[in-house]
């Protein structure tokens, strides 16, 4: 029998009429002789909700207590979508992470999922039951809840996915697939039949929320048969795939990260294994650097800019005190007047130019670029978070006909 995984986002289930509309579809895919697996969020903006009641509390909260809290959203989801479907007649059962038997490491806020036994879950599905899981959760070896990080019932789907060997995997949202950029923030954002799982790994590490890059990941390892598609309405959406068809297209999105803040080491000595020192030290505390600027200083030091995510700044920032006292005195600046503005195409590799012809989109839109980093099938550059939006339209207009 054919398996089959469904995840639906916080806005497909923000309500009831959306829970009915859920329940539909899930039950129609099961009626068609599917087994049907299906992944939740939390309702609506329900997870900002929790979040600011913790601020409420204690704008610094343990994590432990902040996954213990923001595991509840998803939990409210899954019963009232198992109530929708049982009251239209089919068999149900709803699972917490815990239940389905996911299990990370100990990692509280952007835990990773070590290992899901299935073996509960599976004994649902022989049932013929339709099974409801919690996404964005699971639990560490020591029986303490965990979260996945923003967007991470995207990769519990995937995950599931992958384990139970489903034959799809479909990721339903607010839109009606992958798009050059996100149609919210862009006129002529193109929506897209296919794209490569390294082209949407690179635009989902970008700040392209549509899927959370460790669902990529996961995907292309696993080879999953991943598809993004609407809840809303009844059209094609787009495939995730290994190698996809030829397109025209050179560059196939544009995506922006605001929540990334630039980290300016000031006045440090100029000698072998400063650099080293201090991206192991960040390293140590596992965080994530991405664009690296060093520059020669005056008088004999140097200047290394960087930047990092927005939630990792203060443990960064708590790391560069700490090694003073190995790496002498210097100054450190930080700008959260930031947005990181990336092209992602696997086109560019081939052909030349394509960095020039970025520079000068943004050059004629009259926007400043502070730091640039590129990668095989990537470009991006670092400028003021206000400009963000018109960079990404004019970046469109230039490469997205
Ligand atoms: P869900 O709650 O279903 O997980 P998300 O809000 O996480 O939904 O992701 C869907 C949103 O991603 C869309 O509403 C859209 O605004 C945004 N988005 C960003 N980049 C893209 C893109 N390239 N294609 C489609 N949507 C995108
Ligand atoms: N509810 C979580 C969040 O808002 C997980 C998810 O939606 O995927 O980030
Ligand atoms: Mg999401």
């Amino acid at each position: 029998m054919k398996l089959i995984v469904q995840k639906f986002g916080g806005s497909s289930v923000a309500n009831a009429e959306r829970i009915w509309n859920v329940a539909r579809i899930v039950t129609d895919t099961y009626k068609n002789g599917a087994n049907v697996v299906v992944v939740v969020s939390a309702q609506g903006d329900t997870t900002d909700d929790l979040i600011a009641k913790a601020h409420e509390i204690d704008p610094n909260p343990s994590k432990r207590e902040m996954d213990m809290l923001l595991s509840t959203g998803e939990q409210i989801s899954i019963s009232l979508l198992a109530m929708a479907i049982s009251k239209l007649g089919y068999p149900v059962i709803s699972l917490t992470g815990r239940q389905a038997g996911f299990l990370t490491d100990s990692n509280h806020s952007k835990a990773r999922i070590k290992k899901i036994d299935t073996e509960r879950l599976e004994k649902e599905l022989d049932q013929r039951k339709i099974v409801v899981v919690a996404g964005f959760q699971g639990i560490n070896r020591y029986d303490d809840i965990t979260t996945l990080g923003r967007g991470g019932s995207d990769t519990s789907a995937v995950a599931l996915a992958a384990e139970l060997k489903a034959d799809l995997c479909q990721i339903y949202t607010d839109v009606d697939g992958v798009y050059t950029a996100d149609p919210r923030l862009v006129k002529n954002a193109k929506k897209l039949e296919e794209i490569s799982f390294d082209e949407m790994l690179e635009l989902a590490s970008c700040g392209a929320q549509v899927l959370h890059n460790r669902s990529v990941e996961m995907a292309k390892k696993y080879n999953v048969n991943l598809e993004v598609i609407s809840s809303l309405e009844d059209k094609p959406g787009t495939k995730i795939k290994e190698v996809t068809k030829m397109e025209k297209l050179l560059i196939k999105g544009v995506a922006k990260d605001d929540d990334i803040v630039r980290i300016s080491v000031i006045g440090l000595p100029d000698k072998p294994g400063i650099a080293f020192k201090i991206f192991s030290l960040l390293a140590a505390k596992k965080i994530n650097v991405d664009i690296i600027l060093q520059s020669v200083g005056r008088t004999g030091t140097k200047d290394i800019s960087f930047t990092v995510p927005v939630d990792s700044k203060d443990a960064a920032l708590e790391v560069l005190e700490e090694a003073k006292d190995t790496l002498g005195e210097y100054t450190v600046e930080t700008d959260t007047d930031v947005t990181k503005v990336s092209i992602v195409g696997a086109g560019m590799q081939s052909n030349p130019g394509v960095a020039a012809k970025m520079f000068e989109a943004l050059y004629e839109a009259d926007i400043n670029i502070a730091m640039i980093s590129t990668s095989e099938i990537k470009i991006s550059v670092l400028i003021k978070k206000d400009l963000g939006i018109k960079a990404m339209n004019a970046l469109s207009d230039a490469f997205i006909k």
